[in-house]
């Protein structure tokens, strides 16, 4: 399938943003973006990189009532040279199918998903910051966009990718972040669609996000949705527990989201001298553990935040704090090796690096 390049009139052009310090995260997007379609009959067709611009969709398609979506998150870098690299695209291009799978939407080969990509990327990689810390955020989606209230996988879809030149995500300097264990709400249940990504698991983690920081806390850690009792993950990142040189992560029971950067993290982490154990984790071993020092560290991981230090966890009243305000000593080993191999800094043995022609 080809994908077609529409001319982009000067007046959809926009004006780039010259302070890459004021970028903020997911605030800002590119001159163009993909399409590309998919109907029964013709299966995928009509792909298109065009100015960014609204949909117009009927007011009774599907996604808008039933929510039928999937998305994606990855990231490309500036290096030094003026290469552009993205970070393991196909690990995002496999897991798009997995989620597609669980939603009823149709398969989107790999290869379509990652050209198109690299093709839209190329085109506006004048938008890829290049101050330290910041990349151009990848969001591809999937909707169902057939017109009807009837509940049933839809007979249209629009695959899209849209662009944002994102800043540090830390722009205060890599601060620990509060965390709150959540034992009223749950995210995801065995047999559930904890394991996909799609915003049905967003718009339902919303309000205990909320009442989470009207307490003080950032984000919340989300507990098994059977007894609340096991360790799943923290909003949009895995949660690692550092036991001195070893890290712990939840083990992938199918309602947590198979993150890249958690099994980025576990492939690196032994070339650190850190051994990693999938396992399940109960929070009254994990508290108890923190309480007599046991635990010394504690990080979340996800492509936004790359790897976020986890400062002071609140479960049922109790707070306890890791460190005394400082980012630990293997979390910072991780950050800097994973963002190190991402920018160009520290040479990438595994082929996790795919540069934009
Ligand atoms: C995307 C996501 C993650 C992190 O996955 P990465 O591939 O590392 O970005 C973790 N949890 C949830 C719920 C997510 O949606």
């Amino acid at each position: 399938m080809d994908i077609s390049i529409y001319p982009l009139p000067a007046d959809k052009m926009k004006q780039k943003i010259s302070d890459e310090s004021q970028l903020g995260f997911g605030k800002h997007f590119t001159d163009r973006m993909l399409v590309v379609e998919w109907k029964p009959e013709a299966g995928w067709h009509n792909g298109r990189i065009e100015p960014y611009a609204p949909f117009s969709l009927d007011p009774s398609c599907m996604v808008l009532h039933y929510s039928q979506e999937i998305f994606e998150g990855l990231k490309a870098y500036k290096w030094a040279d003026g290469r552009v690299a993205l970070f393991r695209p196909e690990m995002n291009a496999r897991r798009f199918n997995q989620s597609a799978d669980r939603i009823c939407m149709p398969e989107l080969p790999e290869e379509i998903f990652l050209k198109g990509i690299e093709q839209l990327v190329s085109l506006e990689k004048d938008w890829v910051p290049s101050a330290p810390g910041t990349s151009l955020y990848i969001r591809p989606a999937m909707i169902a966009v057939e017109a009807g209230l009837g509940v049933k996988p839809s007979s249209h879809y629009y695959f899209f990718v849209i662009l944002s030149p994102v800043g540090a995500y830390y722009s205060g300097g890599f601060k620990p972040t509060g965390i709150m264990v959540e034992d009223k709400y749950v995210r995801a249940v065995p047999g559930g669609t904890g394991e996909a990504k799609t915003g049905g698991n967003y718009a339902s983690s919303i309000k205990a996000a909320l009442e989470a920081k009207q307490k003080g806390y950032d984000q919340v850690l989300w507990l098994d949705g059977c007894h609340k009792r096991y360790v799943e993950e923290v909003g949009s990142m895995n949660m690692f527990f550092v036991y001195g040189s070893k890290i712990v992560t939840a083990e992938l029971n199918g309602s947590i989201l198979s993150g890249i950067t958690r099994d980025t993290v576990c492939t690196i982490a032994p070339t650190l001298g850190c051994d990693v154990e999938e396992r399940q984790i109960d929070i009254e071993e994990l508290m108890a553990d923190i309480r007599s020092g046991k635990v010394t560290e504690a990080f979340g991981s996800g492509t936004a935040a790359v790897i976020t230090p986890v400062g002071k966890l609140c479960y049922r009243n109790e707070v306890v704090e890791f460190g005394n305000g400082e980012v630990g000593e293997v979390t910072q080993k991780l950050y800097d090796t994973l963002t190190g191999i991402q920018t160009g800094k520290i040479r990438d043995e595994f082929g996790w690096i795919r540069f934009v022609s």
